[in-house]
């Protein structure tokens, strides 16, 4: 089974070829983010305009790559949400019109969900239950997966995003967008015990997050520095900022996997490819006797091959997709 997989909910445009789920023929991923750069974030409407230009080509390098034509697509699997509307509309209206052109199948994909399936294609033999933290530029979910599809959400952020935090200190720091590989790299020359900034616990045994009074505390250091005129070492602000957050979400998955009795952890979304993330969690897993699994880094941030493989797993329990289907962006885990 052959499926054709279209991802634009944020500022990736992003195609790919899935046969059977697990096994990519081809993931195409076209990057708005040298578009986006010079004004320090997304802009959606840039984004809506750059992903109907881009769509069209992308989709030819990916049948093209995958040497297959559109006679070969047994079905379409597309983003529709959470995410950016009018970016999602694009991906959305031309896996509708691709769908109904070529008589066949149509199923929508969870963000959020997707970027859970991208540990399936990089482990072959990964399956549910498991413990998952998504950490991504929108969101912060610890989640106890029990079965492909069914997720019972353990807990959340109550404000900033992971990948947010990171976004905002390092434009706080001057060094560009997205922040997060570029705090990551600042990070291995920095000393993380340099500057004690808060690790935000919330209600004794709550598996929510909150990174909102961390970045406050960030830029708080950063004013009083500047004010008096003492200087500030970026390497360390990144370290023990980026070590504050690695802290808590290490300490809350460790603490989820133990009260469900789920022995396998597993990585998503964009920021599970921090390496000071991946690292220490791999060594409190061997510590704690957890088998830990994420995904290559180019599998981490936004492709289509993931919203390929969720689809797949949504099409084998039957979901089908109708040319009613919307963009939903403030879609939520576990909602259909
Ligand atoms: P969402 O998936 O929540 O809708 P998104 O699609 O914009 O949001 P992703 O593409 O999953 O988010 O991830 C992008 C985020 O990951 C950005 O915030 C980016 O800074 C962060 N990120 C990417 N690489 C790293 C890294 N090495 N360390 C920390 N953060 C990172
Ligand atoms: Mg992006
Ligand atoms: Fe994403």
């Amino acid at each position: 089974l052959i499926t054709l997989a279209l991802e634009s909910s944020c500022d990736e445009t992003s195609v790919a070829v899935v046969r059977n789920g697990r096994e990519v023929l081809s993931n195409i991923i076209s990057s708005q983010v040298d578009l986006h750069k010079k004004f320090g974030g997304v802009v959606p409407e840039v984004a809506s305009r750059k992903h109907i230009e881009n769509i069209s080509c992308v989709i030819d390098e990916a049948l093209e790559e995958a040497n297959i034509t559109f006679k070969d697509v047994d079905m379409i699997g597309v983003t529709y949400g959470p995410g950016l509307v009018g970016a999602l509309l694009v991906g959305l209206s031309t896996a509708k019109a691709l769908a109904y052109s070529l008589n066949v199948p149509l199923v929508g994909v969870n963000h959020i969900e997707g970027h859970i399936y991208a540990n399936f294609i990089e482990h072959k033999e990964l399956k549910p239950p498991f413990i998952c933290l998504i950490v991504s530029g929108g969101h912060t979910h610890l989640v106890h997966m029990k079965d492909y599809g069914v997720y019972e959400v353990l807990g959340k952020t109550r404000d900033d995003a992971a990948g947010e935090a990171f976004d905002k200190v390092a434009r706080a720091l001057g060094l560009g967008y997205p922040g997060g590989p570029l705090i990551d790299n600042l990070s291995k020359k920095g000393n993380k015990e340099a500057i004690n900034f808060p690790r935000t616990y919330l209600e004794d045994k709550s598996l929510d997050f909150s990174f909102s009074g961390l970045k406050s505390a960030v830029l708080n250091y950063l004013n009083n520095n500047r004010q008096k005129g003492i200087e500030i070492s970026v390497e360390d602000v990144a370290a023990s900022f980026q070590q504050a957050v690695i802290d808590v979400l290490v300490d809350k998955t460790i603490t989820a996997a133990k009260r469900c009795s789920v022995k396998k952890i597993v990585l998503a979304g964009g920021v599970a490819a921090n390496s000071g993330l991946r690292e220490l969690l791999t060594a409190r897993c061997r510590e704690e006797g957890f088998e830990l699994k994420y995904p290559s880094l180019r599998l981490c941030t936004d492709n289509a091959a993931m919203i390929g493989c969720a689809a797949y797993y949504d099409y084998i329990k039957g979901y089908r997709a109708d040319m009613y289907l919307n963009a939903v962006p403030n879609l939520k885990l576990g909602d259909k």
